[in-house]
């Protein structure tokens, strides 16, 4: 019997209860905007600051409109402008580059290892090229982050995190966002906490948040927040910084707070789903898992593995097979851009140089979310389908 599954893999979980009564709250009283309080009322906003602040050991934290608005303000706050060149990941998605062309900056792709990762030997390598890299913890893969740190202190190049799939995760015990200048994070629909967009910016510098907070257009209300520096660390830099407003509103707060309060919860389970899934496709012929070292404290909210050196319409064999029977499988490696799976060599506005190494290793990623709607019965149905399709498509390889 050929089995198929019914799931939907972009069905998230609804809001918690709890969330969708702090909603209530707030639309009936009608104070949206977080700079909207009565009396000494403390806003959403700004106790949801607070407690990531809190969650991530962080001094500061910054929420706003949007990941991708998270690390366009990160790199403002860190002086990347017109003309720059900044260092990111070859894989990763399209915001990440967007973000570096927002500011006016060139990216500078650095190549990806067969784990995932970003190549530290290709990193070194261009080091002298820029003075920020903007590094994208991409499918929630966190490289040797003492490594990369040591690597990036040496030669004086800033880092800022994108946290966007590793929100809850961590390297060694310290927490994905916390060894860079900046940690940025997006609470849109497919990443750890839902809140439809948003995003968090956390960090222990007090004048790169300060001027963060002022780049959020927090016009000169700063004191209203909790998790900022102190007002006298505005004193220049509310003069000389613009309004380029990207706040977060009392209502994505309020949805977001009780998500964060059960976001450990939430890690575990994904991760017992991502255990599912891999003990399911251990061992099949043609496919490689990527090696978790035991210091990658990951939160699996999607599955990667690799077809490595497959032909082309081989890799395609195996799509439209998993497709046929319910399973949805992403590829890193098609020529044109598809949804979310676009390729560095397909943004062209950064007229990026090729990478050769990475190209074989794009051409056999293939990609698939972990919805918290799946149960782990669903996980281990999904690696069945897959497995068989990868064999059947395998012992044609060649032909
Ligand atoms: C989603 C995402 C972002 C940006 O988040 P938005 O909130 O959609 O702007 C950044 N980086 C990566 C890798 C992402 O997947």
């Amino acid at each position: 019997m050929t089995e198929t599954f019914t799931g939907s893999f972009t069905q998230q979980e609804p809001i918690p209860q709890a969330g969708i009564e702090a909603a209530m709250a707030v639309l009936n009283h009608g104070r949206l905007h977080r700079y909207n309080t009565h009396g000494d009322e403390i806003a959403e906003t700004a106790l949801l600051e607070e407690e990531f602040a809190a969650l991530t050991g962080a001094k500061y934290c910054l929420a706003v409109a949007s990941g991708g608005y998270a690390m366009t303000t990160a790199l403002r706050a860190c002086g990347v402008g017109h003309g720059d060149r900044v260092l990111t990941n070859a894989f990763t998605l399209a915001p990440v580059p967007g973000a570096i062309a927002a500011v006016g900056a060139t990216p500078v792709f650095v190549g990806v290892t067969d784990n995932l990762l970003i190549d530290l030997d290709d990193l070194a390598a261009k080091l002298d090229q820029a003075q920020v890299l903007l590094l994208s913890h991409m499918r929630g893969h966190i490289c040797d982050m003492e490594a990369l740190m040591a690597l990036c202190d040496a030669a004086g190049v800033t880092v800022i995190e994108d946290c966007a799939h590793t929100m809850g995760a961590h390297w060694n015990g310290t927490p994905s966002g916390r060894w860079g200048k900046f940690g940025c994070y997006s609470t849109q629909t497919y990443k750890h906490v839902n809140s439809g967009e948003g995003g968090l910016l956390i960090g222990d510098d007090a004048e790169a948040m300060a001027r963060a907070i002022m780049l959020s257009g927090s016009y000169m209300l700063f004191e209203r927040h909790r998790a900022a520096p102190p007002p006298e660390t505005f004193a220049q830099i509310k003069y000389e910084t613009p309004n380029i407003s990207g706040r977060m509103d009392n209502l994505r707060a309020a949805i977001l707070r009780p998500q964060l309060a059960d976001l450990q919860t939430q890690c575990d389970r994904w991760n017992a789903l991502y255990r599912v899934v891999e003990g399911g496709l251990r061992d099949t012929p043609g496919l490689t898992l990527t090696h978790r070292p035991a210091a990658e404290g990951f939160v699996a909210s999607s599955f990667q593995f690799l077809l490595l050196d497959w032909p082309a319409e081989a890799v395609q064999r195996v799509i439209q097979g998993c497709f046929r029977r319910g399973v949805e499988l992403k590829w890193f490696g098609g020529s044109e851009p598809a949804g979310f799976t676009s390729r560095y060599d397909s943004w062209r506005y950064a007229a990026p140089d090729p990478l050769p190494q990475s190209d074989r290793i794009l051409a056999g990623i293939i990609d698939m979310r972990l919805p918290l709607t799946f149960t782990p019965e669903d996980c281990a149905l999904i690696a069945r389908i897959i497995r068989d399709e990868v064999e059947k498509a395998f012992s044609t390889r060649q032909s």
